[in-house]
């Protein structure tokens, strides 16, 4: 027979184990239509007409199945089986289903295609919109799809080659089998780059490639070397970067010869990386690997270039939805849970961090959708001027800002942020990879000192934009003074290179953001960003700012 329960002093809970003052999940929501700085600008970049197809991808990259695949990518990460059982190369990636189910999701939706396949006023900032809602959900995926996109403009300097992969590249479809790409209606497409002797200086590779003769898409090679870093080994083709005897030049490499034949790239393992998990980056070598060149013997810097500056302009765009899924974390946590008698959202401190986060995104998005704007342009010589020094700008600036978002996010969730169940933590983990890859720090602000060199209309074109932000805050009026100072001062540039780039983004994200018009927004970013101070962390807005609006603006409301 059960005993009656003891007295007790003090009404102790019947069940030690109910759950109270805990956050429910951020999932089984529209990830879009919750989002006012994105539905904004959407259409000021001129993608109105895309708000439909937005709502309904919002739903689903907010939908518990689909964040799910995220969580499930980076728990089974991709593993290497180099032979089959007799010993043979297979060179073999394999992948959890649900990595597959967001390729998937991404390829079919045309993330890496839409505005080269069906190009309109909007297209490249509707793109940006969606890549921007499916990145919230992973990261890692996000590699192959960018770099697919990014092939297209590199490619159309071989013209016949083009005609032959262009089609497979474009297609709104994943096909992830190893079989030759001919016996494919989709592809995707890597990269290699990077070797064990450099990376930023991409000119001491030693990969060598040799003629072997020409076929109806372009004179072949075959190349002997190795790649220190090819991400997403399991493409169907990687464009590449070899010495002839007139340079380094550009190639398109196979992963199956077009006799159908395995190709020479061999993996050598898999890196174990800290970050960036669901997507597996390799160490290969080349063994006579058959390729067609890509544009002229010792021009490939300058064709594979084409493809590195969408590269870098997707990156911009993952670190901003990271810096957003961040906020939205943050903000959600807060409105559930309460401390010392109040919701966290009620409290005065969490609120300035909570809008100071929210604030880095909005400046985040309204600086990459301008540069979407100016890809969807380009027969417009100002917006091509705009987008070359843009581009390392918002590189740059976007991408370095997101690992202490992260963690600042990660950090408003208490101790849960740290653990593996909530996506707070590996935010934090992926959030350093994109400053790093497709040119480091450095090396995108050194970028910026060049596109001001070489490039005569640059100049003229940043500071045309970032003129019609002014009149609405003398804050910013000033900053933008000191700007163009700035751009005048010509004692060791090198050295101040980071320095200028700070200001170049800062100035322009204030004034797009004075530009569109929301004056909470504005004046928070202005007085806190472009004030006296630049050594403050999150949460030390100046008082008197409308940080209620603020947070609002990214409250997903769940
Ligand atoms: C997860 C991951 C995946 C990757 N995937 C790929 C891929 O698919 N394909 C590919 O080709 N590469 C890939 N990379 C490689 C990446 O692009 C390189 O690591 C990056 O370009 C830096 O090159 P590096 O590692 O050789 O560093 P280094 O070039 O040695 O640079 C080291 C540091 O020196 C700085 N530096 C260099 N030159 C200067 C200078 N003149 N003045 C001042 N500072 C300077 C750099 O900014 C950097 O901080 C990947 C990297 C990572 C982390």
């Amino acid at each position: 027979m059960p005993l009656p329960p003891s007295p007790c002093a003090f009404d102790a809970p019947r069940n030690p184990h109910e759950v109270f003052n805990q956050t429910p999940p951020l999932q089984d929501f529209n990830a879009f239509d919750c989002d006012a700085a994105l539905n904004e600008g959407v259409v000021r970049a001129g993608a109105g007409f895309a708000l439909a197809q937005l709502s309904e991808y919002g739903a689903r990259t907010g939908s518990a199945e689909v964040t799910g695949w995220g969580f499930e990518a980076n728990a089974f990460p991709p593993r290497l089986a180099s032979h089959d059982r007799n010993g043979r190369r297979i060179d073999l990636v394999e992948y959890h289903e649900s990595y597959h189910r967001l390729m998937s999701m991404a390829l079919t939706a045309g993330l890496h295609s839409a505005p080269w396949a069906a190009p309109r006023t909007g297209a490249h900032a509707a793109r940006a919109a969606l890549v921007y809602l499916q990145a919230q959900v992973d990261a890692g995926h996000g590699c192959p799809l960018t770099m697919t996109f990014a092939a297209v403009p590199a490619l159309k300097l071989a013209p016949a080659l083009a005609l032959e992969w262009l089609p497979r590249i474009l297609a709104k479809a994943y096909d992830p089998r190893n079989v030759p790409y001919f016996e494919k209606a989709a592809v995707t497409i890597g990269m290699g780059m990077t070797e064990k002797q450099g990376g930023s200086d991409v000119r001491a590779n030693t990969t060598r490639a040799a003629r072997t003769g020409s076929d109806r898409c372009a004179d072949t090679y075959e190349l002997v070397g190795h790649k220190w870093f090819t991400s997403a080994p399991m493409c169907d083709a990687f464009l590449m970067l070899a010495q002839t005897t007139n340079g380094l030049t550009c190639f398109l490499v196979p992963r199956w010869r077009p006799d159908g034949s395995k190709n020479g790239v061999e993996l050598q393992r898999l890196k174990p990386k800290m970050g960036n998990v669901s997507n597996a980056s390799s160490e290969i070598e080349l063994s006579d690997a058959f390729a067609w060149r890509v544009g002229d013997e010792g021009r490939g810097v300058r064709t594979i270039i084409e493809m590195v500056a969408m590269t870098r302009f997707d990156c911009m765009l993952g670190s901003a939805a990271s810096q957003r899924q961040g906020a939205a974390q943050a903000i959600h946590h807060a409105r559930h849970r309460a401390a010392f008698g109040r919701k966290l959202i009620d409290q005065p401190l969490m609120k300035n961090v909570l809008a100071d986060l929210q604030l880095e995104v909005e400046g985040s998005l309204a600086l990459a959708l301008r540069m979407a704007q100016a890809l969807d342009e380009p027969e417009s010589e100002s917006e091509r001027d705009l987008l070359r020094i843009g581009l390392p700008v918002g590189k740059y600036w976007i991408c370095k800002r997101s690992p202490q978002h992260a963690y600042e996010a990660m950090e408003c969730l208490g101790g849960n942020g740290v653990i593996e169940e909530f996506i707070t933590a590996r935010l934090y983990r992926d959030a350093p990879i994109n400053a790093i890859w497709e040119g480091s720090g450095n090396i995108q602000a050194l970028d910026v000192l060049r596109a001001l060199a070489k490039t005569p209309g640059v100049e003229a074109a940043w500071v045309a934009e970032l003129d019609k932000g002014l009149g609405a805050h003398p804050t910013l009026d000033a900053a933008v003074e000191r700007v163009k100072a700035a751009l005048l001062a010509k004692e060791d540039p090198e050295s101040g290179a980071r320095d200028l780039a700070d200001q170049l983004a800062l100035t322009m994200q204030g004034s797009l953001l004075a530009q569109s018009g929301d004056r909470a927004v504005a004046d928070a970013f202005v007085a806190s960003r472009l004030g006296s101070r630049s050594d403050r962390n999150y949460g030390s807005l100046p008082r008197g700012l409308d940080v209620d609006a603020i947070i609002a603006r990214g409250d997903p409301r769940v």
